[in-house]
């Protein structure tokens, strides 16, 4: 069978993949860039045992797209890439694969700047480092910003009270009941959050060992992974896979509010309107989740841990605004985020040949910062 790949690529204006294969080192991995416009297409390296190249690529056509719209979404120069190898990560890791996958990443000169994703981690992408720039999201102690997570769980934090401030006209959490799914990096740090805020928190986990360790360092009521779907409350809070918004699971919901941090939670765009129906306000996830990108593209203008908070509580505006456009048009959230893109993008396109000009300027700190830590 035949993948089409310049097909696929046309459907959703894909600019370039790159098939990447070295036999020495076991490496077979594909980059795809989307889309350049705002500036170099950053985006994560994924590690995982796909079943087919097929496959492969569906997801990483799929993940880089979603990386230009989470860029534009949250105001950043950077269009969107990402990357996939194809291999176990418990099994196939070797420093060899990854500084062949960092060659590979410096023979675009830029055009395409990775970080660690799913079954990839900062040890995997030093090895990359070693040989290319283009690599964020390391070691602070090589002038990486370090973990994304607690950024990642700031804007969800600032997603929370816009999301209360459109449905109930204020965004005090005190009293809010607020349903948190996965206690992990970034649900762990947006419970002590929440907490500090006032809210009662129901959280659940499939790793119970974590789950309860964490409840007694933070002091939430535990639900079981099913139950966490039907707990009455304000806000229901993804913060574990995608996915779990779809037929089976919206009937369950009480809940007033979405806002989480898991990426591609609506199964199916359809489910944007399933919950518009049901009169739950939904905060679109890579508006919401978009902390821990802000933070590494810090990187790319001269990292500042102050500017990053800043710009990451800008996801309250930028969710206002989608809000805004959902009212205006009558349509969902998720239709509205989109709109919200495509008039970001169309407009910029217009004067594009400044970018060229950003992006110069993006790269040059990308060397300046490899160069102050060698
Ligand atoms: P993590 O792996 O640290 O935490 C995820 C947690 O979810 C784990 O504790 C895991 O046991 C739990 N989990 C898995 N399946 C579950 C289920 N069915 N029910 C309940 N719990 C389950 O990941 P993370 O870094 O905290 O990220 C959480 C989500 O947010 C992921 O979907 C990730 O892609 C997304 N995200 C994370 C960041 C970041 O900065 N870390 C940024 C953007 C998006």
């Amino acid at each position: 069978m035949t993948m089409d790949v310049l097909s696929r690529m046309e459907e959703y204006d894909h600019e370039q993949v790159v098939f990447c294969q070295d036999k020495a080192a076991g490496l077979k991995a594909i980059i795809a860039i989307h889309d350049t416009t705002l500036g170099p297409a950053l985006g994560g390296t994924r590690m995982w045992n796909y079943a087919s190249e097929e496959e492969a690529l569906r997801d990483v056509l799929r993940l880089s797209r979603g990386m230009t719209h989470k860029a534009c979404a949250a105001g950043l120069n950077l269009g969107g890439g990402k990357a996939v190898i194809i291999g176990d990560p418990k099994k196939d890791k070797t420093e060899v694969l990854f500084r062949a996958y960092g060659r590979f990443v410096n023979s675009l000169g830029g055009r395409y700047i990775t970080a660690e994703d799913v079954g990839t981690d900062v040890n995997d992408m030093e090895y990359a480092f070693t040989e290319t720039d283009y690599v964020v999201g390391i070691e602070s102690s090589h002038g990486g910003s370090g973990n994304p997570a607690p950024f990642t769980a700031l804007g969800v934090f600032q997603a929370i009270k816009a999301s209360l401030a459109k449905v109930y006209g204020k965004e005090d959490l005190n009293g809010r009941i607020v349903a948190v799914q996965g206690v992990g990096q970034v649900g762990s740090h947006l419970i002590r959050r929440l907490k500090t805020a006032g809210a009662k928190i129901f959280a659940t986990d499939i790793d119970l060992e974590k789950l309860k360790a964490m409840q007694v360092e933070m002091g939430f009521e535990i639900v079981s992974a099913k139950e966490i779907y039907s707990v009455p409350c304000d806000i229901f809070v993804p913060c574990a896979l995608g996915g779990v918004l779809n037929d089976e699971t919206i009937p369950l919901l009480k809940c007033k509010i979405i806002a989480g941090s898991s990426n591609n939670q609506l199964e199916k765009s359809e489910h944007g309107e399933a919950l518009k129906e049901r009169g739950i306000l939904y905060a679109p996830d890579y508006v919401v989740n978009a902390g821990g990108l802000i933070n590494v593209y810090q990187e790319l203008e001269g990292y500042s841990r102050e500017r990053a908070e800043r710009m990451t509580r800008g996801i309250y505006y930028n969710l206002k605004r989608v809000f805004q456009i959902s009212d205006e048009l009558g349509i969902s959230t998720e239709k509205a985020a989109a709109k919200m893109v495509d008039q970001r993008l169309n407009q910029l396109r217009q004067i594009s040949s400044s970018f060229q000009q950003t992006r110069k300027t993006a790269l040059t700190h990308v060397h300046d910062r490899f160069r102050s830590h060698s």
